[in-house]
């Protein structure tokens, strides 16, 4: 049986169509001592179709707190005490300094994100329009943004500012989502994805692990992703914030993240899969084997929230590994 799977999962990853949602159940029941066999599919069915290149991206929280919504793990919804800063949207120039930033320490990605549910305040959209602007000019990266359920109109003016990609994390799997966010609807996160898809953005769209939800839910979120055609993955990881109901939440296994990986890597083969947050708390001192799970990018600097990595131990890190961080264009 384990055989069986793995050299499925191998045949599907590297034709490019990847594993049913059924055949990715029977991979997770694969037992902890398997993770290696796994390892070893995923890591051929990531570099078959993805080299040796890896997406470095970077974020600024451009407006932060006061959040209406009530996501479980997130610090800057305002029904928790977090003790998160607050802030409104941040001017123009200070977003893309933090651009340049993160272009000089080897980023080739760089997101504008703001808390709330969406960004509709026109002195908001314009501050962003004059940084998409500005960063086109100046700055040689990867222009994306993460600025809630934004309408279809909204989505068009920044694209015509110079957004090249939009991110919109669906979260969690359907089911499961009640038990995570209970003030807006999952319809309403698909329906931004599916919109910035029509409008040709690049889409990244991906969720958080490890906020009680089972395997059956990863892997219907996976299989939602797929099926809306979503270019990039983003994977997090829960790092239990003081004050949010999950602040008592227990991290996940180290394997259990590779597993997670890999899981998104076999039934996405030919996708971006990108590790953001949580890598350092979950993942400990098995960091460098997401890239053997199947992950092909990854955040580097700050968190929205929470403190990063130093920049230079995740390029050695990578040179360690004979990978390399893409370029832009
Ligand atoms: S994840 Fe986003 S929408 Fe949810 S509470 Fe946090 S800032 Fe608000």
């Amino acid at each position: 049986m384990k055989n069986g799977i793995l050299a499925l999962a191998l045949e599907k990853g590297l034709e490019g169509t990847g594993v049913t949602p059924a055949e990715a159940l029977a991979i997770t029941e694969l037992p902890e001592t398997s993770i290696y066999e796994l390892l070893a599919v995923s890591e051929r069915v990531r570099r078959t179709h993805l080299g040796v290149e890896v997406n470095l991206c970077s974020i600024v929280n451009a407006k932060s707190g006061l959040c209406k919504e009530d996501c479980s793990f997130c610090a800057q919804s305002v029904k928790y005490s977090t003790g998160v800063t607050e802030y409104p949207m941040s001017e123009p120039g200070k977003i893309v300094g933090a651009a340049k930033e993160a272009a000089a320490f080897g980023a080739r990605e760089f997101s504008i994100v703001t808390s709330g549910t969406a960004i509709e305040k026109e002195r908001d959209i314009a501050a962003l329009t004059s940084a998409l602007r500005s960063m086109k000019e100046s700055v040689a990266m990867e222009r994306c943004a993460s600025l809630g359920i934004l309408s279809r109109d909204t989505l068009m003016k920044l694209k015509e500012s110079g957004l090249e990609s939009y991110h919109h994390n669906l979260e969690t799997g359907r089911s499961f989502f009640p038990k995570v966010c209970t003030t807006h609807e999952y319809d309403e996160d698909v329906e931004v994805v599916r919109t910035a898809k029509e409008l040709g953005f690049h889409v990244c769209s991906g969720g958080i692990f490890g906020l009680g939800e089972g395997w059956d839910v990863r892997v219907e979120l996976f299989a939602t992703l797929k099926e809306l055609g979503a270019d990039s993955v983003p994977i997090n990881f829960l790092n239990p914030r003081p004050g949010t109901p999950l602040e008592n939440a227990q991290n996940l296994k180290p394997v259990e993240c590779l597993k997670i990986i890999a899981l998104g890597r076999l039934m996405m083969p030919k996708t971006d899969i990108v590790v953001c947050g949580g890598r350092q708390v979950n993942l400990r001192d098995l960091q460098p084997l997401i890239f053997a799970a199947g992950a092909n990018g990854m955040m580097i600097g700050n968190y929205l929230t929470t403190p990063g990595r130093e920049p230079g131990d995740d390029l050695q890190m990578l040179a360690d590994l004979g990978l390399r961080p893409r370029g832009y264009k």
